[in-house]
């Protein structure tokens, strides 16, 4: 299976890349100066469009040694040493930065940036990934800036951003921009089969309910409390009759990303305080009580985790504004003329009565109520009051 199987529909940037490539490789094994090869890359696409596959592939290909490459193959068979270890992440010469934080600082990006300047280990690329670079601060850009100038000559930087809008103006001029689409619901349901065994039924149909979003649809295709979640938002638009109905589904859903961000910190914050508390316990011989001088240390990490856990719960409602978006996008669809193209199936019914009991206007205006609870938690408005505004909006329309 080659590196390219895993990028899903998008042949036009697989091209590119595996021009590009063949170039580098070029440069690492004869000297050649690689014309279709660039230090600095942005990959941008909607959510789930697969930016991060599409610049993990690439470094992958980047460090492919397949002997085949000797007899005119190109690099990034999926198999050799090269190919192999930086898919699965432990390349000593590719870095993957993903961050659960809202924003990545000056300090982190030194770092990186240093990182960046090392000569590569293994011979050929020094290969950085920055999954979320509309994350940057402006500081940290510039930092940046500076690295993606004047790169060392066998460095790399992938840079992932949602849009090149999302990237800092000083960034995205200096890289050299791919664009990824949404793939299609029968590329995706394809790939789900192929490649993480779901049965064929049960691909195609949380392919076609997330409209090619690939990570959701394997979400939902695998986990169980990820489907529940979703049909308890689907439900909603039923549950918003009176006002009563509008602040319990408003605070439902709020706890429910409440609760997720917990699920997810129950999990990892725990193990993360302890591992640090005998690191620093450790360094000092102290046992069980904390050592002088290491609280600002503890706090720093309690601070990490609270942000960590804010964006968990932002992610989560995100998804569910997506996906009751989605609702009403189907409910106009039908209105319009277009019930064929239903993207939530398992709840065509209360889409068809809704559809019948109001104008498109409405639905409309729906819409636009839940893409102004997303822009308003986006600028950090209490979610609950958010989320309140949206129902009572939804239920007035
Ligand atoms: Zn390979």
């Amino acid at each position: 299976m080659a590196v390219w199987d895993d990028v899903v529909g998008q042949s036009h940037v697989v091209a590119e890349l595996a021009a590009a490539a063949a170039d580098a490789d070029a440069v690492v094994t004869s000297g050649a100066a690689g014309s279709r090869m660039t230090h600095a890359w942005l990959f941008t696409g909607p959510p789930g469009s697969g930016r991060a596959t599409a610049a993990r592939a690439f470094a992958a290909a980047l460090q492919c040694v397949s002997p085949d490459r000797a007899l005119g193959g190109a690099p990034g068979c999926g198999f050799c040493e090269g190919c192999h270890t930086t898919l699965v992440g432990t390349h000593a010469d590719v870095e993957f930065v993903r961050t659960d934080l809202l924003s990545i600082g000056v300090k982190d990006t030194r770092d990186l940036v240093r990182r960046a300047s090392m000569s590569p280990a293994g011979g050929r690329w020094q290969v950085i990934v920055l999954e979320d670079a509309d994350r940057l601060t402006e500081g940290a850009g510039n930092v940046l800036l500076k690295a993606v100038e004047e790169p060392a000559p066998r460095t790399v930087w992938l840079l992932c951003a949602p849009s090149v809008e999302d990237a800092l103006p000083t960034i995205r001029s200096r890289c050299r921009l791919l664009t990824l689409r949404t793939p299609s619901a029968e590329a995706v349901a394809d790939v789900l089969t192929r490649r993480d065994g779901i049965e064929p039924g049960l691909a195609a149909q949380v392919a076609w309910a997330t409209q090619g979003h690939i990570d959701r649809a394997r979400r939902l295709a695998t986990d169980e409390a990820a489907r529940e979640r979703r049909a308890a938002v689907l439900r909603l638009p039923m549950r918003i009759g009176d006002i009563g109905g509008c602040l319990r589904a408003a605070q439902e859903l709020v706890d429910a990303a409440a609760e997720d961000a917990k699920a997810v910190a129950e999990e990892v914050d725990a193990k993360e305080t302890e591992e640090l508390r005998a690191a620093l316990g450790a360094a000092a011989g102290t046992g069980g009580r904390m050592p002088r001088g290491t609280a600002g240390v503890m706090k720093d990490l309690a601070d990490r985790q609270k942000r960590r856990s804010t964006r968990t719960q932002r992610d989560t409602l995100d998804l569910a504004l997506t996906d009751l978006a989605g609702f009403y996008r189907d409910v106009l669809a039908v209105q319009l003329g277009s019930d064929e193209r239903i993207a939530n199936v398992e709840v065509a019914d209360g889409i068809r009565r809704l559809a019948a009991d109001s104008r498109p206007e409405q639905s409309l205006r729906r819409i636009e109520a839940v893409l102004a609870c997303r822009e308003a938690l986006d600028r950090n408005v209490a979610p609950l009051l958010a989320v309140e505004a949206m129902t009572l909006t939804l239920r007035a329309a």
